[in-house]
């Protein structure tokens, strides 16, 4: 029998008092929630003082690990000057810095924050919408988006996301928004490269587009890997398609980098390994390295320019009470920093490198398939994974010190990038060690 959990005053409480995210509460006696007292780099710390692998970075938000020095010494620093300030009608130095920054990177402009990945989902969807009707195209009302692609849980970004176990519920309330077939390259036939396989995919968003383009204002795509699905990952030729055909049909590009921005695929933005640029971006999660909620629109000097106008109306008018909230800001900038001075992409290019061969064994066990990996992400398919094989996995690897969430019967991890060898072993090893003898 098990002992009694030492956190079961906490894990009641929280039973009580909270509703956990994408949880289903009636579960949780049978799989409780762990109670983290602090974190360590790559490690989370429970109460009891074990050790867990934090092998997703707390949801894909965290890259240089916990309790961070450098990020910790900016938010001090900032908490002595100003915490939070309205930014209708004023202004401040770290959102300054930041939107110039971010420009710089990203080719785009005119940063617009929300705090959520969502929350800048839906600010997209809404200034490409209202670009059209400020230009004299109202009927562009309409977005497409790609099967399985995710971009969030408010209602705009839901109806562009395409995972059932989110979405159909709530059918009756989202507007229509069309999905096209997805280039994951676990579709391609067996004789078909990944290449052609994306292709094929863009030739059906072409099919779509030649129909119905009048009344579409944007396509919304995850680059290069569509996390939700189970890290789906597809050849870069699909997003320069993309790009061909929506400069041809007149329809927007919306890049939604807020999982795979900011390194995650082995560049700092993901559009950039098929030389992409979107008409609007959309960041979050890493953005502040998982410290705090912070999400920014950035978008194209002609799309802002059609916002300007004598009429409030025909401005965009949007707003959240935290919009460029100081602190995030400062947690935002000192990641950008240790991006600039401690070399991170070409150090994660030489990590992944050397993990490749921890992972070999991995790769050729008989119950795994369409092992993948790209810059610091790796997820590979249990071929004969039943109902109850991720949380089952969940459970499994917690006794063993690492936390990692499968998606359905897709495995996958995408640590802070401050793991080592030793981190990725204990991956390897838990992995091998659940899936059973070959
Ligand atoms: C997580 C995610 C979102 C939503 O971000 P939240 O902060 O959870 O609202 C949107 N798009 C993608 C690609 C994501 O991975």
């Amino acid at each position: 029998m098990n002992p009694p959990d030492p956190n079961a005053d906490l894990v009641a409480r929280s039973r009580a008092a909270l509703w956990h995210p994408c949880t289903q509460m009636a579960h949780l006696e049978t799989t409780p929630p762990l109670a983290i007292a602090r974190g360590e780099g790559p490690w989370l710390i429970d109460t009891q003082g074990r050790r867990y692998l934090d092998a997703i970075s707390s949801w894909w938000v965290n890259l240089f690990g916990h309790a961070h020095p450098a990020i910790n010494a900016a938010l001090i620093d900032q908490l002595g000057k100003i915490e939070h300030v309205i930014l209708a009608g004023c202004t401040h130095a770290p959102v300054v810095e930041l939107s110039e920054r971010l420009a710089r990177l990203t080719g785009l402009g005119h940063a617009f924050y929300g705090s959520d990945g969502a929350s800048a989902v839906e600010i997209a969807l809404k200034m490409s919408f209202h670009y059209w009707r400020n230009v004299g195209r109202p009927e562009k009302t309409e977005f497409v988006s790609l099967v399985h692609g995710y971009h969030g849980e408010t209602l705009g970004a839901l109806s562009v996301t395409d995972v059932a176990l989110f979405k159909d519920i709530y059918r009756p309330l989202l507007r229509i928004s069309r999905q096209v077939e997805n280039p994951d390259a676990r579709l391609a036939r067996p004789d078909e490269t990944a290449e052609a396989r994306a292709l094929r995919a863009a030739a059906a968003l072409e099919a779509d587009l030649a129909a119905h383009a009048g009344r579409t204002a944007a396509l919304i795509l995850e680059p290069l890997v569509q996390g939700a699905a189970g890290m789906a990952m597809y050849h870069p030729v699909y997003l320069s398609r993309a790009r061909e055909l929506c400069d041809r049909y007149q329809v927007h590009l919306i890049v939604d980098e807020i999982a795979m921005g900011f390194g995650r695929t082995g560049t700092l933005f993901a559009a950039e390994q098929a030389n992409v640029r979107g008409d609007f971006v959309c960041l979050s999660k890493g953005l502040t390295g998982g410290y705090l909620p912070l999400s920014a629109v950035l978008t194209t000097d002609a799309i802002y320019a059609a916002f300007l106008d004598d009429s409030t109306a025909r401005g965009f008018l949007h707003s959240h009470s935290y919009t460029g909230n100081p602190l995030a800001c400062r947690a935002a900038l000192a990641v950008l920093d240790l991006f600039e001075t401690t070399d991170v992409l070409a150090r994660n290019r030489d990590k992944a490198t050397r993990f490749q061969r921890i992972f070999a064994e991995l790769a050729a066990h008989p119950r795994v398939c369409h092992f993948r990996t790209l810059g610091m992400v790796w997820a590979f398919d249990v071929a004969d994974a039943g109902p109850g094989f991720g949380l089952e996995f969940h459970r499994r690897a917690l006794q063993r010190g690492v936390f990692i969430r499968p998606i359905g019967a897709s495995v996958y991890w995408m640590p802070p990038y401050v793991v080592e060898e030793p981190e990725m072993r204990l991956i390897a090893e838990t992995c091998l060690e659940l899936l059973g003898p070959a």
